[in-house]
């Protein structure tokens, strides 16, 4: 079916990398400013000149007082909406191999901040529309493109958007993963604190030091520690044989330890290997007057990925196991502790109802504790919308569909329908985030594809 669609998409595919050079031009990094434009010029800019490329093509566009722009491709009201943003995150030059503004293709991939992430994907939407459009091909209702402005800093484009406009029945975003993420598990930071008397001159732990973002698993954490015998800790270190930590004790007029481990998302604590736990497990068992350390060393357990410790472990069928990680935590000269911990749940808990038994628990040991909540985001898998997109994958890649739940949330989470359908594929890296981001031109055209028939399929049901 549709095979003239390929053909025009394939005739196209140069247009296609043109219009992608143009965007990635733009530094869209979104910062919130007063005035016009509110996440800043760059932003702006781009999103001008993504509605110019619609309109070029006779689409009707809005712009949403520089929020969001949206990009109609029939009349009347949407059946489906497609999320896609046009901010990025910064991209200091440094490790690049290319400009990272300047899309750059080569071996088959074009480089550039912004290529999978989340430009391409919202232009291969373009061009699907346009392909539609351009070959006549019948559509029942109309779909409509969302382009967003700052999905990178938390997404208040959208909250302005849907003050003017309710969401169609039927979103996808194509910012996460194929085959569809229909399930995003719930968020529970949660924030501990503790006073621990202050050292005296001869011996205690001075200072620790770990993380500093509460959504990265540690690499390094550090104590500053006082009159203990090097050797003893050095002893210590030994004992606790904890695979994949490095330690490095430096003699001064204080000791220092550091242990060195691996970093992960906090989403995913079981791909690193925490430094900070492995830190705490040995202050807990020095001597001295800092039961608070040793507390938290109970309740974050190094290895404990799923907070079974700290009694909120649980798990369900659909969206797997809750994760807990102790990402932050320092320990000042004055004595104050303040630790924090990144923890994903499943769908069928939540925030308020975890966040108690955490508190008990945590009070329990000493440690007062406070924790904010994002609830889960649940798309029912057997609905006709999402097996409709698993079909169409399943078609046009001749990979098995199936849905995924995941620990993250995409653009779609707040929302009350939608689901991420796509760019990445399974078993592919594209270094989103990172220096050298980049999409295939391959994942270009097949997104551009499914995305097409997507539409047909859900535009004409
Ligand atoms: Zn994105």
């Amino acid at each position: 079916m549709y095979e003239q669609l390929d053909r025009w998409l394939e005739q196209h595919s140069e247009e296609l990398i043109e219009d992608l050079k143009t965007l990635v031009a733009f530094d869209s990094v979104a910062v919130p400013t007063e005035g016009e434009h509110p996440y800043g010029d760059a932003v702006a800019a781009c999103l001008d000149a993504t509605l110019a490329l619609a309109a070029k093509a006779g689409m009707r566009t809005r712009n949403f007082g520089y929020h969001a722009g949206t990009i109609d491709l029939t009349d009347g009201e949407p059946a489906l909406g497609i999320l896609g943003h046009l901010d990025v995150v910064p991209a200091p030059a440094d490790g690049w191999d290319t400009p990272p503004f300047t899309l750059t293709v080569k071996h088959g991939n074009a480089y550039g901040r912004g290529a999978i992430d989340d430009k391409g994907p919202t232009l291969a939407v373009l061009y699907a529309m346009r392909a539609i459009k351009e070959l006549g091909l019948p559509l029942k209702h109309n779909v409509r493109l969302i382009a967003g402005c700052c999905e990178e800093i938390g997404g208040a484009d959208m909250v302005y958007y849907q003050q003017q406009q309710a969401f169609p029945p039927m979103l996808f975003t194509p910012d996460g993963n194929f085959p569809v993420i229909n399930i995003e598990k719930g968020r529970l930071p949660s924030y501990f604190s503790a006073k621990l008397p202050p050292i005296s001159d001869k011996a205690g732990i001075v200072s620790v030091n770990a993380g500093s973002v509460i959504n990265a698993v540690p690499a390094e954490a550090t104590a500053v520690l006082r009159g203990y015998e090097p050797a003893a800790v050095d002893a210590l270190t030994r004992d606790a044989a904890l695979d994949g930590i490095r330690w490095v004790l430096t003699e001064g007029k204080d000791l220092t330890l550091t242990a060195i481990g691996a970093a992960a998302h906090g989403s995913t604590p079981d791909k690193g290997c925490n430094a900070l736990t492995a830190l705490l497990s040995v202050l807990a068992k020095l001597e001295g007057d800092h039961e608070p350390l040793r507390a938290l060393s109970r309740l974050f357990p190094h290895g404990d990925h799923s907070g079974v410790a700290a009694g909120i472990a649980c798990r369900d069928e659909v969206s797997g196991p809750l994760t807990a990680s102790l990402d932050i935590c320092r320990l000042s000269a004055d004595g104050s502790l303040e630790a924090a911990m990144d923890c994903r749940f499943p769908v069928s808990e939540t925030a308020d109802g975890l966040a108690a038994t955490l508190r008990l628990n945590a009070e329990a040991e000493g440690l007062a504790c406070r924790s904010d909540g994002v609830e889960p985001h649940y798309v029912d898998s057997d609905s006709h919308f999402v097996q409709t997109l698993l079909r169409v994958y399943e078609q046009q890649t001749g990979l098995s569909g199936e849905c995924l739940a995941i620990g993250g949330g995409t653009y779609v989470h707040d929302t009350e329908n939608g689901v991420a359908f796509g760019p990445e594929f399974p078993g592919e890296e594209y270094h989103m985030h990172a220096p050298n981001e980049f999409i295939p031109l391959e994942t270009l055209r097949r997104c551009a594809s499914i995305y097409a028939h997507a539409i047909l399929a859900l535009c004409n049901d």
